[in-house]
């Protein structure tokens, strides 16, 4: 193994201040005594790495853990199923119907449980195995709890999963497939409140946040999606695009992806950081930016097609990227992200749920009000695949018809069911 960056501690992204205690999943102390919850952040010391180069990078495994370089260190074996390495796929119809030259699509569907969560998972229960932790837990809606329940199988840890009883089937399955105990409660307090009696009576580690009003996922976790920034700049050359844009809730994408970014162009590997865009079902962000508050509030929420994202609550850290990166937050509708699933299956044979197309129905309104520069490199985030949910899907589809009489009577069939002329 080569050359790892130092730990320097857990950072309060908000007061600075500098933590040893790894297992700090609750935010900053001293913030959270003033009343306000905010997330840490792993602070690495980059300046010791100054001679590390983009040529030091190993083409192996073939996972995010080629980067280790610029990961914790940790003091375990990497808990990985082949997670990363996802592809950045440039979108070039849409792009055209959009007036975008350069728009690409980094397909997070292609990670072992389908969803970008496994970059967090694979790195947060690697941490929990160097803490010697017993027993993983999460909170989630689904693809988190997918992918933290398939990591903790590959450690042979137990894992305990609290969800709410509104989730589709498919979420439920796949956390229970993967061996979890999954537990169905009403609301979201109800099940962090759950989770903490687990964290501060059993030593259980934690995927996710649990604190209200909440912060993100724990700060090592976070650290898996800085992978995501080092996969496009590479695959761009080492460049930054202009414009990244995420589906986000409590913005552990969001920070994470900035933070990478960030760090490549502290290393002078790229010359420039991107926008980062939050797509966003109820605008706990876009509220807190329009508004110029310190800590976003919470909003009126509801119900969404995007439900995996559709969080009344917004976090410090997500604002907090938006601001530093001179970025926005867009609160999409659920037209939007489901036209965005439509066209990305459609026109460029990419099938994705609609919480993770919610990043392109974001450009779709944003292209809608010339809000993006044409020449601009645009990356959209597709972090899940469309099998997750695929009933808000099948809502949108017509009934398939059956074929009866003549081949040309199905041609018939085929133009009143599909708009789809073939002749005859
Ligand atoms: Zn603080």
């Amino acid at each position: 193994m080569g050359p790892q960056v130092p730990l320097l501690g857990l950072e309060c992204l908000r007061c600075g201040a500098l933590h040893d205690d790894q297992r700090l999943f609750e935010g900053c102390p001293a913030c959270r005594e003033r009343g306000v919850s905010v997330n840490l952040s792993v602070k690495l010391d980059y300046a010791a790495l100054r001679a590390l180069t983009p040529e030091d990078i190993p083409r192996s495994p073939r996972s995010l853990w080629r980067f280790r370089a610029l990961l914790p260190p940790l003091s375990a074996e990497p808990v990985t199923l082949g997670e990363g390495g996802t592809p950045l796929l440039h979108l070039e119809r849409l792009g055209r119907q959009l007036g975008l030259s350069r728009l690409y699509g980094k397909d997070e569907s292609r990670n072992p449980t389908w969803s970008y969560k496994d970059r967090l998972c694979s790195l947060a229960v690697t941490h929990a195995r160097a803490l010697g932790a017993r027993v993983i837990t999460i909170s989630s809606t689904g693809n988190h709890g997918a992918a933290t329940a398939a990591f903790a199988a590959r450690a042979g840890l137990p894992c305990v999963a609290f969800t709410l009883a509104s989730v589709p089937e498919t979420m439920k399955i796949l956390m229970q497939a993967y061996g979890a105990a999954v537990v169905a409660c009403d609301t979201s307090e109800a099940r962090w409140a759950l989770m903490r009696e687990g964290i501060e009576r059993f030593g259980w580690y934690p995927t996710s946040g649990y604190v209200v009003p909440p912060i993100g996922s724990p700060p090592f976790g976070i650290e898996g999606y800085k992978t995501i920034a080092y996969e496009i700049a590479e695959d761009l050359g080492w460049t930054a695009p202009d414009v990244v844009i995420v589906p986000s809730s409590y913005s552990d994408g969001v920070a994470g992806i900035w933070k990478g970014f960030r760090e490549l162009q502290a290393l002078g590997w790229t010359k420039s950081v991107p926008r980062m865009v939050a797509a966003e079902p109820h605008g706990p962000l876009a509220n807190a930016l329009t508004k110029g508050l310190e800590i976003p509030e919470v909003v009126s929420g509801g119900p969404s097609v995007a439900f995996s994202i559709a969080s009344p609550y917004g976090t410090y850290q997500g604002l907090a990227a938006l601001r530093s990166s001179g970025g926005l937050a867009e609160r999409i509708t659920d037209e939007s992200t489901l036209e965005a699933q439509r066209v990305l299956a459609r026109d460029e044979g990419i099938f994705v749920e609609p919480s993770a197309s919610a990043a392109l129905g974001a450009l779709l309104q944003l292209a809608g009000r010339q809000a993006i520069e044409p020449d601009a490199l645009v990356v959209v985030m597709l972090t899940s695949g469309g099998l997750k949910d695929p009933g808000a899907t099948h809502a949108w589809l017509p009934a398939v018809p059956r074929a009866s009489g003549t081949f040309d009577d199905v041609l018939r069939t085929i133009r009143g069911s599909y708009g789809l002329d073939l002749g005859g």
